[in-house]
């Protein structure tokens, strides 16, 4: 055979295999671009493909939400590569440890992350199809592993939502109802969280499971396909500053390098597009700084459109955004990607090695202690990110001490944990503990702090020298009881411990509480302490075996006492020791309530506590007979005059006869003290008005100084307060704005002094004036029954895991 007929008789097999491969339109039986595709004929067509051309795709199902839709990857790169997969990943993977020899670029392209940014998803089947038909040349040393859908019922939550409510044929006038999602939709999963939020704290199950995918594979280049509003042009990488200052000059670089190769073909099309803007590079929970302090080139690309856009929508400007404008963007920029990448592979493997070989931090290592619970809880973040970390048991150590920001030493006897950052997630280590993140700019519209020790609630040095682990033994959960016993007693100093006693009550156990520390058999028992004895559960035969298997659920140490007769401090039978009361509790949803804030406390139930709630939604809520609960949770929300003058007079009432309102941010403005509840609005002073005018084009510059974004602040807490039991005389808290209220008389339970700074994070200094002196948690006892406060969010985005306990108390605790 002569090499020109080989040549054709390849070229011809290459075209047939081409042209038996349905498109994305073909299989569908509709143009790509026409309808939303909803999840399932998404989850075919890459199926379909998975076995039309096995040689070249790997479907692999990494999971399961909420709503039980499947998540995927697929693997796409050439025959060959895919039939050595898995030594491509293995040699690829040395790379973290400084070594290997690959040549082939790893691109992970991961679409639709928010739900109603819901052309990515459509995209992402035109893009793997041309990767197979028209671009597979760029697969010869190229694996490429797609994600069609991050937040599969987020999206479905969308285009089911829009196939119901379109116009036929659809409408591109943008008053019309298909344009305009409700209360109910957004960018959320099913927990209303936003997963592009998610990365590092991983509280969500999408996010833990596609992390176990995503460390099995270490990318080279990571990309988060999004949308933003219909009047936005394009925007891809680079990115705007501020940049972590750990971001390597080559990871800045490449992000140049691929934003020419895009604009190139942006310009050649006559779309309009921007770069270095908006986007920055800092809080390490996003979809493009997680990946790149995992060493990636990773990147947010968002097309102008989302919720809002539907099928075709008119522009501010009078043009017509159609979906199938957004397709050709987003599948423009994600072959762009790979195409660059595939060029680059040698220099992209080169530079991801250097990344891991040339780790050299400030601190060495990362000494924490603390509470038991606290800490065994971050050992299981450190796992699900791979973070190595050891056991301390003895000894002192010099370094910045987290506590007073300062240097110190701190001595470690028996409770320690090292986490150190000689390993391949060393710059991930850095960027989660270092006390102060440094921002190269504070214009960011995200938090700018997130240190793990401040989150968790433990006392914690960051050493500039390395610490080594130390061995050490398992203590044994003690849960033993005999005949004699007179009660059990249980603390009460974390999240666990509410879990614990929510499941108790659950299974319909009575259980009391100290409200005064008392001493018994040379044991000191702090307020809160949890006491269940045997009469109060005398009507229950095997009220023995569900403590005991409770307790070891819980991991929980319950001390058996045979008395009710204390050493010091109150007897059980005190009116000091209280009946915890069954809660009984509702959950204002819809409007005026914020999606993601509602969202929080609906995950922190179900995933978290593990109780029940009734979930009412705003439109009929003041209908509902609150006499059948005893609690009323007010998510964080824009309420304004939500409730008027009769309404607010039988909210009254319902609390005056014992109900107990958790009023959380916004929620406060519904029922402050104009509306006859006792918390006031901090008065601030009025500007002289005799500081000099400022340009006008440093308005943005000048506005942040009224901002706080994220910061965290040191707390004093009143730890007598039933709503801060179980903890010490100081709280981290994560401040996200500038509300700021009076102290409460007597119920100030957690509250920033005069003069307060961030101690780490950036607040502008208006905004520091503004929350100087203020509440950050109280308590006011109205009638016979609580509202208590939240002015900050003890449950945000569910990773400050050492509030969780406050509103633990708020629920239990506070009578
Ligand atoms: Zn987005």
């Amino acid at each position: 055979m002569t090499r020109f007929l080989f040549s054709l008789i390849l070229l011809l097999s290459l075209t047939l295999t081409a042209q038996q491969l349905k498109s994305p339109s073909e299989f569908l039986g509709y143009e790509l671009g026409s309808e939303f595709t909803r999840h399932y004929e998404v989850v075919d067509y890459y199926e379909y493909l998975a076995k039309a051309a096995p040689d070249r795709v790997k479907l692999t199902v990494y999971g399961q939400t909420n709503e039980r839709r499947p998540l995927i990857v697929a693997y796409v790169s050439s025959a060959q590569n895919i039939s050595n997969l898995e030594d491509i990943r293995l040699e690829h993977l040395k790379e973290t440890k400084g070594e290997g020899t690959s040549e082939k670029a790893i691109v992970w392209l991961s679409y639709n992350v928010h739900g109603n940014e819901s052309v990515s998803t459509e995209a992402s089947m035109k893009t793997i199809y041309e990767l197979l038909t028209s671009k597979s040349s760029y697969l010869e040393n190229t694996v490429v592993i797609m994600d069609p859908c991050i937040n599969p019922d987020g999206r479905d939550r969308y285009s089911n939502w829009y196939n119901q409510y379109k116009n036929t044929p659809n409408q591109v006038d943008p008053n019309s109802k298909e344009h305009n999602e409700g209360w109910w939709g957004g960018r959320s999963n099913h927990y209303m969280f936003d997963l592009n939020r998610d990365w590092a704290w991983l509280t969500q199950v999408e996010s833990q499971q596609r992390l176990k995918m995503y460390n099995q594979w270490m990318p080279h280049v990571h990309v988060d396909f999004h949308e933003q509003g219909v009047n936005n042009p394009y925007y891809f990488a680079p990115a705007t500053e501020p940049y972590h200052e750990l971001i390597t000059d080559f990871q800045r670089d490449f992000q140049v390098t691929l934003g020419r190769n895009h604009a190139k073909y942006f310009d050649a099309n006559g779309w309009f597009y921007f770069t270095k803007e908006v986007f920055d590079l800092l809080y390490p929970s996003y979809g493009d700084t997680y990946p790149i302090y995992n060493g990636a080139i990773g990147m947010t690309y968002e097309q102008g459109g989302g919720g809002r856009a539907g099928l075709g929508i008119i522009t501010g400007n009078g043009d017509t955004l159609t979906l199938k404008d957004r397709i050709d963007h987003h599948y423009t920029t994600g072959i762009s990607t790979v195409e660059v990448s595939s060029k680059n592979a040698a220099k992209l493997n080169e530079e991801f090695k250097k990344f891991y070989k040339n780790q050299n931090f400030k601190y060495k290592s990362y000494v924490l202690k603390g509470n038991e619970d606290k800490l065994k809880s971050l050992k299981t973040l450190l796992e699900k990110h791979q973070i190595q970390y050891g056991d301390l048991t003895s000894g002192s150590y010099k370094g910045h001490e987290y506590a007073t920001g300062k240097s110190g030493s701190m001595s470690v006897n028996g409770n320690g944990l090292v986490i150190s950052t000689n390993q391949p997630k060393g710059t991930l280590v850095t960027v989660l503990f270092e006390p102060n993140a440094k921002l190269s700019d504070s214009l960011t519209y995200d938090i700018t702090a997130w240190s793990l020790p401040y989150a968790y609630g433990l006392e914690a040095l960051a050493s500039p020298t390395l610490v080594s682990p130390q061995n050490a033994t398992e203590s044994a959960i003690s849960t033993t009881a005999d005949k004699n016993t007179y009660a059990y007693l249980a603390d009460w100093n974390s999240v666990e411990d509410a879990k614990f006693l929510a499941a108790l009550i659950k299974e319909g156990v009575r259980v009391r509480k100290a409200n005064l520390p008392f001493k018994m058999d040379g044991k000191s028992f702090e307020r809160g302490t949890l006491i269940i004895t045997k009469s109060d559960n005398e009507n229950r035969t095997d009220f023995a075996k569900i403590l005991q298997t409770t307790a070891e659920k819980f991991q929980k140490n319950l001390t058996p006492v045979t008395t009710g007769f204390v050493d010091s401090g109150k007897d059980f039978g005190s009116s000091y020791v209280q009946m915890i009361t069954k809660p009984k509790i509702a959950v204002l949803s819809g409007e005026p309530t914020s999606t993601l804030r509602f969202g929080e406390i609906w995950h922190f139930f179900e995933q978290q506590l593990h109780y029940p709630i009734t979930v009412l939604d705003g439109d009929y809520a003041k209908r509902v007979d609150l006499g059948e609960y005893n609690i009323l949770i007010l998510p964080d929300g824009r309420y304004g005059n939500y409730f008027n003058e009769s309404e607010l007079a039988d909210l009254k009432d319902w609390v005056r006869q014992g109900g107990k309102i958790i009023a959380m941010g916004g929620a406060i403005d519904a029922i402050d003290g104009e509306k006859g509840f006792g918390i006031q609005k901090k008065e601030m002073e009025k500007d002289s008005g005799k500081t000099d005018p400022k340009p006008y084009e440093d308005w943005e510059r000048e506005s942040i100084k009224s901002a706080i974004t994220g910061a965290i602040f040191k707390a004093k807490v009143d730890n007598t307060n039933p709503l801060a039991y179980g903890y010490g005389k100081d709280y981290f808290t994560l401040k996200l704005g500038s509300a700021s209220f009076d102290y409460l008389k007597g119920g100030s339970a957690v509250y920033l002094e005069k003069d307060a700074k961030p101690f780490s994070g950036f607040a502008g200094s208006e905004a520091q004036k503004q929350v100087s002196g203020t509440l950050v948690y109280g308590t006011e006892g109205f009638g016979r029954g609580q509202v208590i406060y939240m002015v900050d969010n003890p449950l945000f985005r569910g990773f400050w895991e050492n509030g969780k306990l406050f509103f633990a108390n708020a629920l239990f605790m506070v009578e």
